[in-house]
């Protein structure tokens, strides 16, 4: 009898009692602001925006060099040792790239403060102006950390840009910040020599790898560029120091580019105090983060996300992995079979992701436990249902003793995946699916918390608390930033809407950047400062408050359009329903004013289409073949349905004629940005013929 208490009512009393309590907490509370009128909430725990969590803290470099005192014997940068480099031609004449990839190597925080003064002077004595700027263009790597920090020591911005921008895009920011240094990887030096002879005030290249591309000898004599290598620089450093430059809080650490879903992209400064304040709130996010916890690192520095993830990592002791999405799992397409992936190599406890990643993980899971079938299968479905139930609410076994038998017995697989030892996952950037955020927080048996903000808000608004379980809600504001909601009359949302107010989100606090570089105009329309100096940005999102002072995204004013008939389409929410579909790799909602019905282009999975047309017996010569039978563009148009359906969405809002298109949206191909949003406009431009035919049909 007294095992049956402590082994079934105990749990039972305590997960009532918990939810009950996590249920009434009040997350965020109401606030009184100046400026426009409108519905503001703040964090529960400050009652006025948080600039720094330590005290004679003012900017980056003097954080940076904080912690590295404070942590100094501790790892903080780790990088894989490259064994070999591979090269596999498939059956059909194909050939990749594979790695092989050994332990990692680390600095620790004591180490990593040298290099990085090191590097900071070898910048100067390279002959780099305090006053002009370096460009950051590269993919994630300790190198890009060092060179950042090193910037910070002598107080020179640093403008990023993403690896994989266009040539457009990348002379645009280039020659607007007038550069003169950049810092690249050999991949990225190629295409820079390309464009030497459109970009005007470049002197100086520092190239992380040491192999320099063949043809840089011939851009130095004719441009009069001087191209040094990462190591170079660092030693040039180390024989000729220098006292650091440190900034002052309310100068310019970073000029990011946006990820530009739209036109060319726009140059955010960022002060020190942005970041510093947006780093403080954050760390405050998961419980007990510090010198224990190790981050895996890979998604691109160059958006805000991993920059202000990394700086938090770096400023609480926790030691930063590096890798990449090419080479995170087992079974990733870089990693050499039989090998390593990062994940199972670091053993991280933290990560960051990309609502697009967590979608490819569900599926990745769901393909193997299909693949394996029979009672395995069987199993799986029985131990996710039982727990999805017990979170839910409508039954409490799970969350008790059953609960480490199915981890034990189903989801430990799961988790190994990413290493197993992930105790919270941050997702950001993009709108997460309920149904993936539940499946993930089931199968790792850790929460995902998700966080709302954007480059212009240094990544800073709202994020969900470690202890709240629920699904599809960005969280309550960050301590660092008061969140306000203001009628939005034509589009429909209002803050006197009940039972929830809503509106347009506006986020006020010290995380909110200066503006966009060199166009007033544009900062003007989405910048105010109020007459009590708070300054705020208009993200142009439309929100609604729950009762417990958490957000939750239900909009985009950009993304709204107006059918034939008036009612309004919201392309995004309606592209995270049918994403859900096993079907679905990529896919662009798209309506017109002049049609009463959306059409979509979709790029389908193609393991999930292939197996249904083997399993049919349908005769296919390839993926693109597929992608162009009747029947096959029935079975996803039917399953995509299927989700609209579950989702109760409108007739109206659910695509009526769908394209298939075989060749998958990546930031390569310049259809999707780095962080994987839509950049809708190229995608109607690229598939414009598509779209008419898919009306005119
Ligand atoms: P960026 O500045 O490129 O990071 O883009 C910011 C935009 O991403 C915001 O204006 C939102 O539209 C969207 N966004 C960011 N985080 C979320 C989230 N958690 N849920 C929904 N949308 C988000």
């Amino acid at each position: 009898m007294s095992a049956y208490i402590v082994g079934v009512l105990v749990p039972l009393l305590l997960t009532l009692l918990l939810r009950n309590s996590k249920n009434s907490k009040k997350r965020g509370l109401l606030v009184d602001v100046g400026g426009e009128p409108g519905y503001a909430i703040r964090n529960r725990r400050v009652t006025s925006p948080v600039q720094t969590a330590w005290e004679g803290i003012s900017s980056l470099a003097e954080l940076f060099e904080r912690s590295c005192k404070v942590y100094r014997d501790k790892h903080l940068l780790g990088t894989r040792k490259l064994i070999a480099r591979e090269i596999e031609v498939t059956k059909d004449g194909r050939s990749f790239e594979k790695l092989h990839l050994g332990d990692y190597e680390w600095l620790t925080y004591g180490k990593a403060f040298e290099v990085v003064c090191n590097f900071a002077s070898g910048l100067a004595q390279l002959g780099h102006k305090r006053e002009e700027r370096v460009a950051i263009f590269a993919d994630t790597r300790e190198e890009w950390f060092i060179a950042l920090q090193g910037c910070f020591r002598r107080n020179v911005t640093v403008v990023t840009i993403y690896a994989s921008l266009g040539e457009e895009a990348l002379c645009h920011s280039l020659n607007e910040t007038e550069v003169a240094t950049v810092i690249c990887g050999h991949k990225e030096l190629k295409k820079i020599i390309e464009i030497s002879g459109q970009l005007d005030t470049v002197k100086h290249v520092i190239c992380m790898d040491d192999e320099i591309p063949s043809n840089a000898s011939y851009v130095e004599q004719s441009k009069s560029w001087k191209i040094t290598s990462f190591a170079d620089v660092e030693i040039l450093g180390r024989q000729n120091p220098l006292d650091a430059d440190l900034p002052l809080s309310a100068d310019i650490a970073v000029i990011m580019y946006t990820s530009g879903s739209t036109g060319l992209p726009k140059g955010v400064m960022m002060t020190h105090a942005n970041v510093l304040a947006t780093v403080s709130a954050v760390m405050t996010i998961v419980p007990g983060l510090g010198s224990n916890d190790i981050y895996l690192a890979y998604l691109p520095l160059a958006h805000i996300l991993e920059l202000a993830a990394e700086n938090v990592m770096a400023a609480v002791g926790t030691a930063i992995g590096y890798g990449s999405p090419l080479t995170l799992t087992d079974t990733s397409s870089k990693i050499k079979k039989g090998t390593k992936g990062d994940a199972s190599m670091l053993l991280p406890t933290v990560m960051t992701a990309v609502p697009a990643i967590l979608d490819r993980v569900r599926d990745g899971v769901l393909k193997k436990v299909n693949a394996t079938g029979g009672l395995s299968k069987k199993l799986f479905h029985l131990a996710y249902d039982r727990s999805l139930s017990a979170v839910n609410g409508s039954w409490f076994g799970a969350w008790g003793l059953e609960r480490v038998l199915w981890n034990f017995l189903v989801f430990r697989n799961v988790r190994a995946v990413l290493g197993g030892r992930i105790r919270f996952l941050l997702s950001g950037g993009a709108p997460l699916s309920s149904d993936t955020q539940r499946f993930i927080n089931i199968c790792l048996g850790a929460p995902i918390g998700q966080g709302y903000g954007l480059t212009e808000t240094t990544a800073g608004a709202t994020f969900s608390e470690f202890d709240d379980a629920s699904v599809g809600r960005v969280g309550a504001p960050l301590p660092c930033s008061f969140i306000k909601l203001i009628d939005w009359p034509e589009g429909g949302y209002l803050t006197s809407d009940s039972p929830k107010p809503r509106g347009e989100i506006v986020v006020g606090g010290p995380n909110v950047t200066l503006g966009y570089f060199k166009n007033e105009e544009k900062t003007k329309e989405s910048y105010k400062v109020d007459e009590r100096g708070m300054r705020w940005f208009y993200t142009g999102d439309i929100g609604q408050f729950h009762a417990d002072g958490c957000l939750e995204i239900i909009d985009r004013k950009k993304d709204i359009v107006k059918l034939q008939h008036g009612e309004y389409v919201s392309l995004g929410k309606v592209e995270a329903v049918l994403q859900v579909s096993p079907y679905i790799d990529n896919i662009m909602l798209h309506a017109d004013p002049f049609h009463s019905y959306c059409v979509a282009l979709v790029v389908p999975s193609q393991h999930t289409v292939e197996d249904w047309a083997s399993k049919q017996g349908i005769p296919f010569t390839d993926f693109a073949d597929l992608c162009k039978k009747e029947e096959t563009k029935k079975e996803v148009l039917a399953s995509i349905q299927k989700e609209a359906k579950r989702a109760r969405l409108q007739r109206f809002e659910i695509p009526a004629k769908i394209k298939l298109l075989s060749e998958l949206w990546t930031p390569e191909s310049g259809l999707v940005t780095a962080a994987l949003k839509l950049k809708r406009d190229i995608i109607k431009k690229t598939f414009s013929e598509d779209l008419s035919n898919l009306y005119a049909s």
